[in-house]
């Protein structure tokens, strides 16, 4: 087994990675509040982490990799007055709040399916588990962390930090977070502005609610993830993950809130990803660069110059280490598209190449490089480094400029499959990943069985083929050169 360095936010530092229990790993992910369209900010933890599931399997550990899905109580803003996420969005739409949270969570998955992350172990959702939340209230109340104040509960932070350190993950204190936050306004309930609702009163408005002992209301925000990681990975477990914008408010209460109910730290390890930007500045709504995954694959959207597939998009998140920031414009996709390229035409040669009698290359110090990078917190860029390297030996080889012996050839490709693609999860096949070549493809095989309907002088088949595609505004037609097919635009 390997050694791996894990970058522990909370140690700031790199710690060798010795799971609580031995060989069982229990990796708890945040995972997307679904009220819209998957985008580039879904796509960089999920990739992440799946990099991050896949090694640890690799090496022998049983994951079990728990990712939720937020339902409920993220309001806007990530604040805590307004309207709820997905209630703002189910009104705008006129839809059931349960109907968006299907339509949106299908969409999720149907993303990571295309960016070939394995879905996890179990992807529990907030409103499958409002009972274990309210009891979580409860026992943070009964141990004198928290207080009711008309229906709502409130954890109290400052009593909080005098038995334990608040602010330890993000590194804020909690004089630098009252000096952070806005003084309380005189209609507020809450004992300090540091305090956090764990549970919410609902307002006569608000329709996603639950009866609890404080009366009707939702769970706060923050509350899910202590509630389920608990229910899934026990009191304590191995790895944390999301993005960096969740170490605080997000990651720092769930430490306290875990904390005041089993007086224990509950993870061991924690990572973040850091941020992504577009064109050096960040994603928003507001900012009209806010991009989504199917925008990329079809390259819909007014600033992408084509469609890049989500093979291109994946190992373009995986050429920058998780920790790094990254920069999304049409060159560097570009750059990121032609690199994959070469990796995989690379792949696809391997088995022609020819052995000799003797070896002028070491493979296998070449592997050893492959672990070391992926044992170092997960550097990826320096393992898609070395395979390029490999990319290198394999058209040198081809080209007669290289000798390798049979063993290195069956080294080189064990290089390609374990790393490029069980690790790094790079699908060798990702022409047919894209919506758009599949598309072009279906529609060629649709044509390829009508030219054997009019072989087989079947015209009647022939015929409805091309009767059907005109339909659907798409003109075939007879050349020279075989047949060629538009779309029609009228
Ligand atoms: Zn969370």
């Amino acid at each position: 087994m390997n050694k791996i360095f894990i970058y522990n936010t909370l140690k700031r530092k790199k710690e060798v990675f010795i799971p609580i229990s031995k060989g069982n790993v229990g990796m708890y992910v945040c995972g997307p509040t679904v009220y819209g369209d998957p985008h580039l900010g879904h796509a960089r933890p999920a990739i992440t982490f799946d990099v991050v599931f896949r090694y640890l399997k690799k090496n022998n550990y049983k994951v079990r990799y728990v990712r939720n899905i937020t339902d409920a109580g993220h309001l806007e803003n990530d604040a805590e007055e307004g309207q709820d996420k997905i209630v703002k969005k189910a009104k705008l739409e006129q839809l059931e709040p349960m109907e968006i949270v299907q339509q949106y969570t299908l969409s999720y998955h149907d993303a990571m399916r295309q960016l070939n992350c394995l879905p996890p172990s179990i992807e529990p959702r907030a409103t499958g588990h409002i009972l274990e939340q309210i009891e979580m209230v409860k026992k943070i109340i009964k141990r004198g962390f928290a207080y009711v104040v008309n229906g709502s509960v409130y954890l109290d932070v400052v009593k909080y930090n005098k038995e334990f350190p608040y602010g330890e993950l993000s590194g804020r204190n909690i004089e630098d977070t009252l000096e952070g936050t806005r003084k309380l306004d005189s209609q507020s309930e809450k004992k300090s502005p540091t305090d956090f609702a764990i549970w919410k009163k609902a307002s006569n408005e608000h329709i996603m609610r639950w009866n609890s002992p404080w009366g009707e209301g939702f769970p706060g925000w923050h509350l899910e993830c202590s509630a389920m990681s608990e229910k899934y990975l026990g009191k304590q477990f191995d790895i944390h993950g999301g993005g960096m914008d969740l170490i605080f408010p997000h990651h720092e209460a769930e430490i306290a809130q875990s904390k005041s109910c089993h007086g224990c730290s509950p993870v061991k390890y924690w990572m973040h990803n850091n941020m992504i930007t577009i064109n050096g500045q960040k994603m928003g709504k507001s900012l009209g660069n806010f991009i989504n995954l199917n925008q990329f694959f079809e390259g819909s959207h007014k600033n992408l110059t084509q469609a890049y597939s989500p093979m291109t998009i994946r190992f373009f998140i995986l050429q920058a280490h998780y920790r790094s920031t990254l920069d999304f414009s049409n060159t560097s996709l570009k750059a990121a598209e032609k690199g994959l390229q070469k990796l995989i035409e690379a792949f696809e040669k391997l088995d022609s190449l020819k052995p000799s009698k003797e070896s002028s290359i070491n493979i296998k110090e070449i592997i050893d490089r492959c672990y070391k990078a992926m044992n170092d917190d997960f550097n990826t860029p320096i393992l898609i480094a070395h395979l390029f390297e490999c990319v290198k030996i394999v058209n040198s080889n081809i080209s007669g400029d290289l000798d390798l012996i049979s063993s290195d050839i069956d080294l080189l490709k064990f290089i390609f499959e374990e790393f490029m693609v069980s690790i790094l999860g790079i699908s060798p096949i990702s022409k047919t990943n894209s919506t758009q070549s599949l598309t072009e493809d279906i529609l060629n095989l649709v044509i390829k069985v009508r030219e054997q309907a009019k072989i087989e002088k079947n015209y009647l088949v022939a015929d409805m083929i091309r009767d059907e595609l005109e339909n659907l505004n798409i003109k075939i037609k007879d050349t020279r050169d075989g047949v060629v097919w538009k779309i029609k635009n009228d």
